[in-house]
């Protein structure tokens, strides 16, 4: 059996075709970019002030000071953000500037309106001022010619401010796949149905689907199919028809009713590995198709969870062309003693606590592979790691962030 280490390698060492689409950069967000962007511009695009205040020549208010202020002659018309002035400054005078405003000529510097104060025709100044002081640049931001933003960058809500303020409003990304879910099992039902005797909701197929979301690729939900050959083999040719990655969950471990396995053996799907040593999410196939990609995953909700965390999202990402396949870990310290075999690696829900002593793991009570709680009220994910047997009070392991 592979370990999760191995498991893991498997799935990121697969051929994905990366695919470029172009989109409006308010659509782009968290997607990565699949271009090079340079601006054409210079921003600013001319010099301006950075405050409210009285444009001058710095040399003209040397020595001013709180209690020997130098005095101005103020220009009759102030000049507004968005306005520009044809007024050129003459020794011993000074024009009332608005933030972002154009720097008229012959000013090079701007005393904050709390450093003066108006009488009439003139302006007293209480405090000298540096040569370009308060005054923003052309193009201190960003020059005409510069790299914007590199290829392969994840793109963030500064980054969209950026590319808008240069001026570009489309731009090309990485596609993101589309993922599709499928449920099987009899014994399922949707979420606006009453539990009859002897039914489950189907949960995995709305916890999947946020996942996916969650990872940047877009889902499709195929619906519930139950444990019938000739059903759930229709619906997987559907969905190999539309998506680049096809979940299945339910039927893969070895029940009477366990078809899905023996489905995509039929198809001609090839399997890359089936059942990975770990707990809670064993049983768990990884096949190719063509140039799609199969994960037939348990039934039992956390297990489904677990796997979509450790074999999915990092698919997901290489189709993104993320360079961060995996999510952040950190090094958390047991809070108490922790049964575990060595040999395998356990993946337990557990509570974060920030402590004077560094962070301390509690896990989440139950660790059914059929308690969803556990996994709701989950800060991480401890990673048991198969080589090592107890875990020790105090002693340190890897704990994935679930969430921010
Ligand atoms: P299976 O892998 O099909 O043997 O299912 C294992 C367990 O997971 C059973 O208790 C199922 O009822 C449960 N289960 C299977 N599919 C789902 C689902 N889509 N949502 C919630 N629970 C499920
Ligand atoms: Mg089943």
């Amino acid at each position: 059996m592979l370990s999760v280490k191995e498991a893991q390698e498997k799935v990121i060492n697969s051929k994905v075709t990366i695919k470029p689409k172009k989109t409006t950069i308010l659509e782009s967000l968290h997607n990565i970019l699949a271009e090079e962007l340079v601006s054409k511009d210079f921003i600013p695009a001319f010099d301006n002030s950075a405050v409210d205040g009285y444009a001058v020549k710095a040399i003209d208010i040397l020595g001013a000071e709180k209690n020997y202020p130098v005095k101005l002659k103020l220009f009759k018309e102030d000049i507004p953000a968005g306005k520009s002035s044809s007024f050129s400054l003459e020794p011993g005078m000074c024009i009332q500037i608005m933030t972002g405003a154009p720097i008229p000529q012959g000013c090079d510097c701007v005393v904050m309106k709390e450093d003066a104060l108006k009488e009439g025709k003139d302006v007293l100044v209480f405090r000298e001022c540096r040569q370009g002081e308060n005054i923003r640049y052309k193009g201190e931001d960003v020059s005409q010619g510069d790299i914007v933003l590199k290829k392969g960058s994840k793109i963030y809500p500064a980054d969209i401010g950026l590319m808008a303020s240069v001026g570009i409003s489309e731009i090309t990304i990485n596609t993101p796949p589309l993922v599709g879910v499928i449920s099987t099992g009899d014994e399922l039902i949707d979420v606006g149905q009453n539990l009859a005797f002897g039914k489950v909701r189907d949960s995995n197929s709305y916890s999947l689907a946020a996942q996916i979301i969650e990872s940047g690729a877009q889902y499709k939900r195929y619906g519930i199919v139950p444990d019938d050959k000739p059903s759930i083999k229709k619906k997987i040719m559907e969905g190999l028809q539309q998506c680049e990655i096809l979940i299945l969950t339910g039927g893969v471990s070895v029940g009477d009713y366990d078809f899905v396995k023996e489905i995509l053996d039929d198809i001609g799907a090839e399997f890359v590995f089936w059942r990975v040593n770990q707990m809670p999410g064993k049983p768990l196939a990884f096949l190719t198709y063509k140039d799609r990609f199969i994960f037939g995953l348990p039934g039992n909700p956390v297990s489904v969870m677990i796997c979509f965390e450790m074999y999915v999202r990092p698919l997901i990402k290489k189709f993104l062309g993320d360079k961060n396949l995996f999510r952040d870990k950190i090094q958390a310290r047991a809070l108490e003693d922790y049964d575990h075999i060595e040999g395998r690696t356990d993946f337990v829900r557990v509570y974060l606590e920030n402590t004077e002593d560094g962070i301390y793991f509690k896990h989440t009570g139950m660790q059914g592979s059929g308690i969803l709680r556990s996994m709701s009220v989950a800060d991480g994910i401890a990673v048991f790691p198969e080589d090592r047997g107890k875990i020790e009070k105090d002693s340190t392991i890897d704990v994935i962030i679930l969430k921010q």
